[in-house]
């Protein structure tokens, strides 16, 4: 279970309406019972219920079980695509070890707003699903171009174009360090932005492969490629 407030020994943890309906009716747990929670910072601790009520409750943090295991410095760079597909990608690059998710809007990219808190949500419960001890930040929409514009020194980026047809460059021989993977929208990527895409000095093009994969594919086999290459 995730909880926001910083975990510690003896640390009385106060439960949501929600995380109180899951533990008491949903799991059927009652005062007493274990509960493995984290918060992002400090790695998985044994709690124990305190207070069980209808509508809250409580938990008492005993020992810590894990430590905090940090992704990779990798962010997934995406265009956000209809709403039951940008969710799948939020949940698979979580639980894929992206530390940063940040939708972009490009020229050919519907979306014109995000629900950011929805989709830190799914970022949360994709941690809880697979035992991670961290919640990648999903960023606020932000224009491509002011990414790239405000692009931090020393990070790579992964630069993936299906016009490349199984022609990019492989990553197997590529720097460690902090990297980003960007994946364009249904329609693609102007001409105007791949040809200033692939005169970047950090962007390395890269081919997944002869097929036209959906966003939500790529990004899934990006995140594989990067992790098999260059992750830990
Ligand atoms: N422009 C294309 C079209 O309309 O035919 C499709 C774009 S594709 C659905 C969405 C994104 O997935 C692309 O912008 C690219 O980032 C990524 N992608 C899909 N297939 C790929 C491949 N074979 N190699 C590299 N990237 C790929």
């Amino acid at each position: 279970l995730y909880v926001e407030q910083p975990l510690g020994e003896g640390q009385t943890v106060p439960l949501s309406r929600e995380q109180a309906h899951y533990l008491f009716s949903v799991m059927r747990l009652g005062v007493g019972d274990p509960v493995g929670v984290f918060d992002g910072h400090t790695g998985e601790w044994l709690a124990r219920i305190a207070d069980a009520g209808k509508r809250d409750g409580a938990l008492v943090c005993e020992t810590r079980t894990k430590p905090l295991r940090l992704p990779p410095d990798l962010w997934l760079l995406f265009a956000p695509i209809k709403k039951a597909r940008t969710d799948f990608i939020v949940e698979k690059a979580a639980e894929m070890g992206a530390a940063r998710i940040c939708p972009v809007q490009t020229d050919f990219t519907n979306a014109e707003r995000i629900r950011r808190d929805r989709l830190q949500a799914h970022a949360v419960e994709a941690a809880e699903q697979c035992g991670g001890t961290f919640v990648p930040e999903v960023c606020d929409l932000q224009r491509l171009s002011d990414v790239l514009d405000a692009w931090p020194e020393g990070r790579r980026l992964m630069f993936c174009d299906e016009m490349l047809a199984g022609a990019g460059a492989a990553l197997g021989d590529a720097a460690r360090g902090p990297w980003a993977i960007l994946i364009g929208p249904e329609g693609g990527f102007s001409d105007a932005e791949r040809a200033r895409l692939r005169s970047l000095p950090f962007a390395h093009p890269v081919s997944l492969g002869p097929r036209v994969l959906r966003a939500d594919t790529a990004a899934v086999a990006a995140l594989t490629v990067w992790q098999q290459a260059l992750g830990d």
